[in-house]
């Protein structure tokens, strides 16, 4: 059997990593969606597709890895969302999401949705992760440690300063 789950993964951290587990305890593969894909170089979506892809990937590679990584991005037609995913995914059985769009647009065309549990959401969450990066306060214990070396390797944190900067006049 094969789940997926979707989300921006802006970026991918050790909340997203453990629901992750979760999903791959109950299916035999999983597709993770990297939702949002067209986003990047916000203060909100700082990440490219491809970056994200790489987190992830590097986050879940090894022997037992059962993992594909598939960029989805936004069309602004809920109504056909789904299967502009089930078009750009491999197949999967079963969706996974809390979100409530997500999960009536996934039922609406027949596919079972299950929930997921939210691991220490107070801590693993990609907004505060964000303002941490901007401000200059601890983020590394935050992510998996392949996800803090992309961050390093592309120049992330200059990155996240800069768009986040605003013009005074
Ligand atoms: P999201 O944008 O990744 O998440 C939205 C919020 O929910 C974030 O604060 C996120 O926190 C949080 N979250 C992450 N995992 C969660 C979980 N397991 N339970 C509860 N909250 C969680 O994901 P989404 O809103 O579910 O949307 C998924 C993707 O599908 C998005 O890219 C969206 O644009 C796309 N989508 C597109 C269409 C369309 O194009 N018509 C329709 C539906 C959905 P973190 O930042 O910590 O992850």
């Amino acid at each position: 059997m094969r789940g997926f789950f979707v989300g921006r993964f802006q970026p991918f951290h050790l909340g997203h990593r453990s629901f992750v587990a979760d999903i791959t305890a109950e299916v035999d593969e999983i597709v993770i969606g990297v939702g949002s894909a067209q986003a990047s170089h916000t203060v909100d979506n700082p990440f490219t597709a491809g970056e994200r892809v790489e987190m992830i990937h590097r986050t879940m590679a090894g022997p037992e890895n059962s993992t594909f990584v598939v960029p989805i991005e936004d069309l602004h037609r809920n109504a056909v969302w789904v299967s502009h995913v089930t078009a750009t995914a491999p197949s999967f059985d079963v969706a996974y999401s809390n979100n409530p769009l997500v999960r009536r647009l996934f039922e609406e065309a027949g596919l079972e949705v299950r929930g997921v549990r939210l691991y220490r959401r107070d801590q693993y969450s990609g907004t505060e992760i964000r303002r941490r990066i901007i401000g200059g306060d601890p983020w590394r214990h935050l992510v998996p440690d392949p996800v803090a070396s992309v961050i390093d390797d592309i120049g992330a944190v200059d990155r996240l300063r800069t768009v986040s900067e605003r013009i005074d006049e």
